[in-house]
């Protein structure tokens, strides 16, 4: 018997994402989460909801970017009161998103003083950390329940390591001392804030909140600790779950640490809607969060949104920097287009595009997308040719190869993707 590895070639394909994880499914207004529907994206808004001018703003356009459901803090009567004024706004400017609100502390009492409020809300997320404390505890977590339950909402109790549940830590705390063999202090807090999801929505339903109108998230800002959270969350029940790495930072450090995480609990077939919490620069677009989310699903290929360009980084074979620019025009353009391009286009979001620096992987990696274009190296004559699904159509030269290569492109976006006729 042979001790050499077998070949590359020979193994079996990596394998895909697992087969998802089966979940009750939960309706969130027009969008179903859970059950089998395909990942859903969601989002939240950083205005002061008190302000509806601002709000509906930001969540037309986080709903514009692709967000599927956005979230506001409802944390005042005042933001209560503004809550069917912002949909009355967004209904103005024809935006049809499920808008969720964030109580803590005092939902129960904004829930009961601002019916239109408690109407127009798709869905009402909760912390079983910070519903109440004390005695007032679970008569207040009652109440936002049947609120729920009288207005047909579904509800998230989201668990978060941030605000957990002290009473429940202290009791656990105290089973594990009388333990033979004490757990670790961090596997005692995973278990709290799991069990304080479980529990919550074990009472939920003993409260006659039906089981598929209850979604639950259990958030932690560590990489490794989510995963192992979700693993024996996703091990102990059917409902269905809201993935995110909470407070997961600014930029690439927030992209990457989120991406860490829930890749590898998609990965498992774990998770049914997600959102990415970044820190926005100041000044930047909050729409940032959706494009992640969105990028992190299609690059995984568990969803497809919006065409995305394979670039190649570059190196020492090209020091010009027009092959970036292109990249990024091509990618800022399709972003601009599939507002329009999706209602007009069928499967436009599985386009493949390639935009490569020199004749060295530019050919190769262009044939592979249905348009790519191979842009000259250093030492390279001037001409750029262009691959269509697989075959050189044409060549480009000169100052407008740019305006060209978007040309192209949206000819065949025409040609290719059946028109809708409505
Ligand atoms: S395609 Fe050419 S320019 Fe781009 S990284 Fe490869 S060798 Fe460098």
């Amino acid at each position: 018997m042979s001790t050499m590895s077998e070949p590359v070639s020979q193994q079996p394909r990596p394998a895909g994402p697992a087969t998802r994880r089966p979940s009750v499914g939960v309706r969130v207004g027009k969008v179903m989460v859970g059950g089998g529907a395909p990942i859903v994206v969601q989002s939240m808004t950083n205005t002061d909801t008190e302000d509806p001018a601002s709000t509906a703003k930001q969540i037309a356009e986080l709903a514009r970017a692709g967000s599927e459901v956005v979230r506001i803090t409802v944390n005042t009567p005042a933001a209560a009161a503004a809550v069917p004024r912002i949909a009355e706004r967004l209904a103005m400017m024809g935006v049809e998103v499920p808008i969720v609100g964030d109580f803590h502390y005092n939902g129960h009492q904004l829930l009961e003083a601002e019916p239109a409020c408690a109407e127009v809300l798709a869905k009402y997320r909760i912390n079983p950390g910070n519903v109440g404390f004390g005695k007032k505890k679970d008569s207040q977590f009652a109440a936002i329940i049947e609120k729920a339950i009288q207005y047909g909402k579904p509800v998230r109790i989201g668990a978060n390591w941030g605000s957990l549940d002290q009473g429940l830590v202290a009791t656990l705390m105290d089973e594990n001392g009388r333990r033979a063999e004490p757990w670790d202090a961090g596997v005692v807090a995973r278990e709290a804030l799991i069990r304080s999801a479980l529990d919550s929505a074990a009472r939920a339903e003993q409260l006659g909140l039906p089981r598929d109108r209850i979604i639950l998230s259990c958030k932690v800002s560590g990489v490794q600790e989510l995963i192992a959270v979700y693993r024996d969350l996703a091990a102990r029940c059917d409902y269905a779950l809201h993935l995110g790495l909470t407070e997961a930072g600014m930029g690439s450090k927030g992209i990457t640490a989120s991406a860490a995480a829930l890749a590898v609990l998609l990965q498992e077939g774990i998770g049914d809607t997600i959102r990415i919490s970044l820190t926005p620069e100041p000044g930047a677009s909050r729409t940032q969060e959706v494009i992640v989310a969105q990028e992190l699903l299609q690059t995984m290929g568990l969803r497809a949104f919006t065409p995305l360009v394979t670039a190649c980084p570059g190196c020492g074979r090209t020091t010009s920097e027009f092959f970036q620019e292109l990249a990024k025009t091509v990618q800022t353009h399709v972003r601009a287009k599939m507002p329009e391009w999706r209602v007009m286009y069928d499967g436009v979001e599985n386009l493949t595009l390639a935009v490569m620096g020199c004749v060295v992987n530019g050919p190769g990696e262009s044939k592979h997308a249905n348009i790519g274009i191979s842009l000259p190296g250093n030492g390279e004559a001037p001409s750029a040719p262009v691959f269509i699904d697989g075959e050189k159509a044409m060549t480009l030269r000169g100052e407008r190869i740019a305006e060209e290569f978007v040309g192209i492109l949206d000819d065949y976006v025409a040609r290719k993707y059946a028109t809708r006729t409505g």
